[in-house]
């Protein structure tokens, strides 16, 4: 079990990683900076948005809008503030013009999610919004009808209470989902008191490699045999014999 100091590096080390990432081509290409999650490196509650907008791709840092504004007034209404949780996005990169998530683009960066959630080991996660409930729950049932139901889930490694609840975003310009994202939130305190839920046993080390059968040994080069060939004593060719004068040659007939 790593303590918390190991997890705080590893979790270092992870965004390390992620700050030049450049899985999704497009993204890494158009975006100013990775936003990478912020907060309590060891938090009992995480917050998984959406993706960065535009003023996240400037400073670098989640929820800073206005929806930013409303999450921590929420997160004020149960007596927590920013360094008490830990917020991140199902994307690390902001999209172009604000678009959706590519399910590329959501496949590419879960990774990233899933070491998160394993190194801060919170106990709840709140999913704000479709794509968060969506990716976490593996399911495609949206948020209107699952907001404000926890679950026991494991996620990556890990079992947490997932509790999905309406993305502040949308909050912002319709009364009742403002309504209702405040009479979800206040049932967290209750939440966060509960006994943190079993975790799974870990997962079985990897069987042995069977090792290969052990090739035979390759038949061994012919060594060329040298035959030693008795040596003759040298003797020096007989001078040819002289060759009988061409008549012609001389000039004679
Ligand atoms: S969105 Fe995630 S996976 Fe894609 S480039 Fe950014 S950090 Fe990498």
């Amino acid at each position: 079990m790593a303590t918390k100091d190991e997890r705080r590096a590893e979790l270092t080390a992870v965004f390390r990683e992620a700050r030049v990432c450049t899985r999704c081509p497009e993204l890494a290409r158009t975006r100013t900076q990775v936003v990478f999650g912020a907060g309590n490196a060891d938090a009992d509650l995480m917050f998984v948005g959406e993706a960065p907008g535009a003023k996240e791709d400037e400073q670098g840092i989640p929820f800073v809008g206005a929806a930013g504004k409303l999450l921590d007034q929420l997160l004020g209404d149960v007596g927590l503030a920013r360094p008490d949780v830990f917020i991140a996005n199902v994307l690390r990169c902001r999209p172009p013009g604000n678009r959706d998530p590519l399910p590329m683009e959501i496949e590419n960066c879960s990774d990233y999610l899933m070491r998160q959630v394993e190194l801060i080991q919170p106990r709840v996660i709140c999913t704000l919004g479709n794509f968060s409930t969506k990716l976490l729950r593996a399911d495609p049932t949206g948020i209107s009808r699952l907001h404000g139901q926890a679950e026991i889930l494991v996620i990556g490694q890990r079992a947490v209470r997932l509790y999905p609840l309406f993305h502040p975003a949308a909050a912002l310009y319709t009364r009742s989902l403002l309504d209702t994202l405040r009479a979800d939130f206040a049932r967290l305190p209750a939440l966060l008191a509960l006994d943190p839920p079993e975790q799974p046993p870990p997962a079985a080390p990897p069987e042995p490699a069977v090792p290969e059968p052990a090739l035979a040994a390759p038949e061994p080069e012919p060594v060329p045999v040298l035959v030693e060939l008795p040596r003759q004593p040298y003797e020096p060719a007989p001078p040819p014999e002289p060759e009988p004068p061409d008549d012609r040659q001389l000039g004679l007939f």
